[in-house]
């Protein structure tokens, strides 16, 4: 039994008619869940409105992005006053350069910064860059990470450990799929073995440092540092893609939360705020291969938006300064409170769960755990879990639609959200 939503299903057949599947972007159609999606009306602070006028505390966050929540009064300033000096200009502005200056100043291994328009804009050049400067075909992967839906990442793991990949969509080529390697995460045997095997042929690894597209799933201790030291053995780069854990699970990203220095990082999500933002960079040698400096092309009519910039850059400075007073200590502390909540149900309930937390970010399974690769939260229950979102939502907690997805904290959610939301997480159990 879920709550009647009639105004957001009728949305939802009207925008089945003109979209595929009535979204713009898949995961937002509920198919993992079932039933039919919410439709946002507007967002302030930690919550969510829907055109049926129901209120829920929000862990989605736009997918991560809104780590000052919807709205923030600075952030749609800064936006609003951008605006209203043009949209888009095509010639560079004063914005961007602050904007690199800022990211450079935050993350660790960046020395050069390119700004692009998606997380997978982001990925997508650095893997060229990275086949650029090595000169070498392969790139390698981790199942259950995701790196945005370029042809050479949508690929999946063929049977056998490192075997070359396969097309994990209709649509990319043989070929493609073929110059990309899949690994278990958090397998630093089967890393080794193949750097072992085929270190000389690898441009790149990349690697999503804490995953948080197979639900969120931190490295084990040594898997960062191995992969470190094996790439910088063959001669591969190592990308960390911060997409997800830029300024997310410390100010620094995963690579500053774990002191890990990668070759290439690529950013999204919290950089732009809730603009369409995205960016790679690292260090000056190899991002000099890049146009017009050098001969590896990259460009974008819209990169550098000064919508996007503003915002972004709005957000970043509060973030510094945010963290500065333990901004990610407590949304650590908040996630922790959420995951042992949901760990303390399960367990009274006798149903079997695990939970992560790190930074802003957790992730609640149905599964006794331990987890650790793509292999385990496959082995979840999705049927148990499809139940407990339906349950949440209808007490105005909004989840992320799907067990395999992580869940957000923001700066703006207040202890009274988190206790209300410990109360529903608990209450849910007794409707599984
Ligand atoms: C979301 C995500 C992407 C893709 O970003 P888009 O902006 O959706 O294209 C890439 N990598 C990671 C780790 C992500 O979480």
């Amino acid at each position: 039994m879920t709550a009647s939503r009639p105004k957001s299903e009728s949305a939802f057949a009207q925008a089945k008619q003109v979209m595929p599947g009535g979204v713009n972007s898949p995961v937002r159609a509920f198919r993992a869940v079932g039933g039919s999606p919410f439709f946002a009306d507007h967002g302030e602070g930690p919550y969510l409105y829907d055109i049926d006028g129901n209120r829920y505390i929000d862990y989605l966050l736009s997918w991560g992005p809104l780590i000052w929540g919807h709205a923030h009064p600075e952030i749609v300033r800064a936006v609003t006053e951008a605006a209203a000096r043009g949209t888009s200009f095509g010639v560079p502005t004063e914005l961007e350069t602050e904007m690199a200056k800022q990211v450079i100043d935050l993350v660790p291994s960046m020395d050069v910064v390119r700004m692009v328009n998606s997380g997978t804009e982001a990925t997508m050049s650095a893997i060229r860059l990275a086949r650029a400067y090595t000169g070498r075909r392969y790139l390698v992967k981790f199942a259950g990470c995701y790196h945005g839906h370029a042809d050479a990442l949508l690929v999946k793991a063929g049977s056998g450990v490192a075997t070359l990949g396969l097309p994990d969509s209709p649509g990319v080529p043989q070929e493609t799929a073929q110059a990309t390697l899949t690994l278990p995460y958090n397998d630093e045997a089967a890393l080794r073995a193949l750097f072992a095997a085929r270190g000389e042929e690898i441009a790149a690894v990349i690697v999503e440092p804490v995953a948080g597209n197979m639900g969120c799933v931190p490295p084990v201790p040594g898997f960062l540092e191995a992969l470190r030291e094996v790439t910088r053995a063959a001669g591969a780069l190592l990308i960390f893609d911060e997409v997800m854990t830029g300024f997310r699970v410390g100010l620094g990203g995963a690579q500053g939360r774990f002191g890990i220095d990668p070759d290439l990082t690529t950013l999204g999500k919290v950089i732009g705020a809730g603009l369409p933002v995205g960016a790679y960079g690292g260090k000056r040698d190899i991002m000099a291969a890049v146009a017009p400096e050098g001969p590896v092309y990259q460009a974008g009519t819209l990169s550098g938006n000064p919508l996007a910039m503003a915002g972004g850059l709005t957000s970043l400075r509060m973030l510094a300064e945010a963290a500065a007073n333990g901004l990610y200590e407590r949304l650590e502390a908040y996630g922790q409170r959420l995951a042992d909540a949901f760990v303390a149900a399960g367990k009274k309930r006798g149903v079997p769960v695990s939970a992560h937390a790190i930074g802003g970010m957790f992730g609640l399974f149905f599964h006794g755990g331990p987890i650790r690769s793509a292999d385990d939260t496959s082995q979840a229950d999705k049927a148990l879990y499809a139940k407990f979102f339906h349950a949440l939502l209808d007490a105005g907690v909004s989840l992320a639609p799907s067990q395999l997805e992580a869940g957000f904290l923001s700066a703006v959610h207040t202890d009274d959200d988190i206790a209300r939301t410990e109360e529903a997480i608990t209450q849910a159990f007794d409707r599984l």
